[in-house]
């Protein structure tokens, strides 16, 4: 589906900023922090901050808080991570979701990764 399709199903207006963050989202293989996102977007920062919470408010996108700092990433998207405690990396745990429900949200396992044991 496209990006301006998903936004009007949800009545959001469309423009060419929310167009913007949702392709940036959907080109990114990990969940992206605030300030990733506003490295590659020339925009008012209010403006963005606005539209990262309509579509949180319209499930749209997931935010993840890890080490204090919040992740996003496209809703449809989601996967499961492993996040190490001690240096933050995110790892893309790539298993079967189990099949019990009807749509999985975010899933993050946290501890410590191999190169800070
Ligand atoms: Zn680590």
């Amino acid at each position: 589906m496209q990006f301006d399709e998903i936004l009007a199903r949800h009545n959001i207006k469309v423009t060419l900023l929310r167009l913007e963050l949702l392709k940036i989202l959907s080109q990114s293989d990990k969940p992206l922090s605030y300030d990733e996102i506003l490295e590659q977007v020339r925009a008012n920062k209010t403006s963005i901050y606005r539209a990262f919470e309509i579509f949180e408010k319209n499930n749209i996108i997931i935010k993840n808080e890890v080490g204090r700092k919040a992740f996003y990433e496209l809703g449809s998207a989601a996967k499961a991570y492993f996040v190490c405690d001690v240096c933050h990396a995110m790892i893309n745990i790539d298993l079967p979701l189990p099949n019990i429900a009807k749509s999985i949200k975010s899933a993050v396992i946290k501890g410590i990764c191999k190169e800070c044991e």
